[in-house]
């Protein structure tokens, strides 16, 4: 299987607080990879050091075979990294369908196997794939985001990533403040999204739910990672549910 990401020895420091303390870390591409721990366990400054919010102190970000540790994010992002942060941040003065087209703004003509794409054509694709998988956005599409509801805004906020046609998503906890029924709406969205080909590197605290749809998890604690496993085995590990997971 090969590698899309690979984060090596990573460490990142707010002043005196150390969060990140030598993180080793692998993503293959296809899969769905989670990222859990508790509160404070510097999962949201792993993925913001990833797509380049934040500058590592150490270590390596190979991302696509190239080292990708302290470059700017809008770099990152044109590489083919897209970030939807925690607590969705949609722009709520615009609509759903601005707001997507926002998404969009890295997109430029490439050619695949020899046919060539235009921007614009792939912001067609993209909107297309992105109103199939949340119907509701379709419904909404002139409705000004403020007025959506918070799970109708996460779809958005996921939407809007994807518009870029990003090889790998991070996904800062999609299923914060949501209602049971809405977090499978976006848990099954995000195995469709897999199933079309794009990476998932997330992170969540709603562990069992998260291991039923990845194929591989970490545990991050105070910093570093202190487990990891297929999610089956992880999820079938009441040791470890106990102990770390909440369960
Ligand atoms: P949560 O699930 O609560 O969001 P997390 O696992 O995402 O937690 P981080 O937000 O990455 O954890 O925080 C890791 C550590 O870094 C914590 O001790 C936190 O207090 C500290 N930290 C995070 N952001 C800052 C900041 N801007 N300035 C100083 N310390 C910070």
């Amino acid at each position: 299987m090969k590698e899309i990401l690979t984060i090596r020895n990573l460490s990142m420091s707010y002043g005196p607080i150390q969060a990140l303390k030598g993180v080793d870390l692998t993503v293959n591409e296809g899969q769905i990879v989670a990222i859990l721990g508790a509160n404070g366990a510097g999962k949201t400054t792993l993925l913001k050091t990833v797509s380049g919010l934040f500058k590592p102190q150490g270590g390596e970000i190979i991302f696509d075979g190239k080292n990708v540790a302290g470059k700017a994010s809008f770099k990152i992002a044109k590489g083919g990294i897209m970030q939807s942060p925690e607590g969705r941040h949609v722009f709520i003065g615009l609509t759903v369908e601005e707001n997507l087209k926002a998404g969009a703004y890295t997109l430029k003509s490439k050619t695949i196997d020899g046919v060539k794409t235009s921007g614009k054509k792939q912001m067609s694709d993209n909107f297309e794939r992105v109103y199939s998988l949340f119907p509701r956005l379709k419904e909404r599409a002139k409705q000004q985001a403020s007025t959506l509801s918070g799970g109708e805004q996460q779809m958005l906020a996921i939407g809007r990533a994807l518009m870029a046609s990003p090889r790998l998503l991070l996904l800062d906890e999609p299923s914060l403040g949501l209602a049971p029924l809405l977090i499978k709406d976006i848990f099954d969205a995000l195995v469709k999204i897999k199933g079309e080909g794009t990476t998932i590197l997330m992170v969540e605290q709603n562990a069992l739910a998260t291991l039923k749809i990845a194929d591989y998890a970490y545990v991050l604690e105070l910093g570093k990672i202190n487990m990891s496993g297929d999610a089956e085995t992880l999820r079938n590990d009441e040791r470890l549910i106990k102990a770390y997971l909440g369960g």
